[in-house]
């Protein structure tokens, strides 16, 4: 049985092990953490995610602690509804709703189906060696592994990046901070399955809800920000939902994260019998809410090109080839949304929702 080192058990990480478990592989995990990694708060699953999850046989699981969504507002910071848009279609539309959930549930679910045994916790990853029948990881801890395929899929500091390039990629310096917590619908006279933008001067927020009564929210000013300074723009969007949002919301929940992505795509995200998936290989700003959706498909094609070719290497830059449109379209379409005055315009005179327009797109 051919096996495969996957380091990193985030989204990209947890689910390539289970899609390749479902061809055929026997997987290892690595994981630096003592745990699964919880922080972040929500994610929005897109239709192209769920789709892969039902695809894992975790679709019905999944949507069974999920919220799914009815509605898309977009409004502006002075009250206007630019964009109501119903997608209570997309299910039968797109074969999947768009829906919102907690991060810590979906790690969850995607561990307990790999099982817990097949996670190596608090082993951080380091560099690597291969030749043509093998490739051995190397852990901090001085140990180490060997198999026919590495996976880094430890995230945007990935290690393994690191050592494919050489060096660190280069950044983008822009320094936002996103900052996010969590609220009661019912307490911000809010609907529970409706998900939201509000464009302004200074700055982006939203909300999406994670369950049946709760939603979380995010919003950045143009840098980096306190929450003091955070909350000084936002509390004057008086016409909007968003003060009550931030004043109602479980204060141990509101934390702040900068966010990163690197200056130029990386042009090749394969080394032989070594791949990067997920943020290792295309992190990206939230504003389309497709980071952990294009993880999730990058599992799944990763394994179909695994299966259609008996070269591991060739397999590799087949999986490159077929996702680096997408991915990087992603990563550039996501940019655009913090673009905060030119987004609060594009909507004001399109009056369409340009996230769902451009997701679109790779539907077609
Ligand atoms: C504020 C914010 C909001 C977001 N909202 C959305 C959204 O709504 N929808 C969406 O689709 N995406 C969203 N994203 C993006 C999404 O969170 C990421 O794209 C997704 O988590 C990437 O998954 P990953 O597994 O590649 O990386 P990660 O989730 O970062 O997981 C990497 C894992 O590797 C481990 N690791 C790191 N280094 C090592 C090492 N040396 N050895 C072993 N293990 C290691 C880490 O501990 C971690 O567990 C958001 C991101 C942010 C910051």
């Amino acid at each position: 049985m051919r096996s495969a080192l996957i380091c990193g058990g985030g989204v990209a990480g947890l689910s390539s092990a289970l899609h390749l478990r479902k061809h055929g592989w026997e997987v290892k995990l690595f994981e630096k953490d003592s745990e699964l990694r919880t922080a972040g708060v929500g994610l929005n699953i897109w239709p192209n995610g769920v789709r892969v999850l039902k695809g894992l046989g975790l679709g019905e699981e999944f949507l069974s602690f999920a919220a799914a969504m009815n509605r898309w507002w977009a409004l502006d910071s002075d009250g206007t509804m630019t964009s109501d848009i119903d997608v209570s279609d997309w299910s039968e539309q797109l074969g999947a709703p768009i829906t919102g959930a907690r991060r810590r549930r979906l790690n969850t679910m995607l561990a307990e189906a790999l099982g817990y045994e097949e996670i190596r916790f608090n082993t951080a990853v380091e560099s690597y060696e291969q030749n043509e029948d093998s490739v051995t990881v190397y852990f901090a801890n001085g140990g180490s592994a060997t198999g026919d395929l590495l996976l880094g899929a430890d995230g945007v500091g990935s290690k393994i990046r690191n050592h494919m390039l050489g060096g660190v990629p280069e950044f983008t310096e822009d320094g936002i901070t996103r900052w996010r917590g969590v609220f009661e619908t019912a307490k911000a006279d809010v609907p529970p399955d409706v998900q939201a933008d509000v464009y302004g001067p200074n700055g982006h927020f939203g909300w999406i809800p994670i369950d049946a009564t709760h939603a979380y929210w995010y919003g950045s000013l143009g840098g980096l920000s306190t929450f003091d300074e955070f909350y000084s723009v936002y509390s004057t969007w008086a016409e909007t939902p968003v003060p009550t949002i931030i004043d109602v919301s479980e204060p141990e929940t509101i934390i702040g994260r900068e966010l990163a992505h690197y200056k130029n795509h990386l042009n090749s995200w394969a080394d032989g019998r070594v791949i990067l998936l997920g943020d290792s290989a295309h992190p990206m700003y939230p504003g389309m809410a497709q980071g952990a959706n294009q993880a999730l498909i990058d599992g799944q094609v990763l394994a179909e090109q695994l299966d259609a070719h008996d070269s591991v290497p060739e397999a590799l830059k087949a999986f490159e080839a077929q996702r680096m449109h997408e991915a990087h379209t992603m990563v550039e379409y996501s940019r655009l949304h913090f673009s905060w005055e030119k987004t609060r315009d594009e909507y004001r005179s399109a009056g369409s929702n340009l996230q769902i327009d451009r997701y679109m797109e790779f539907e077609a």
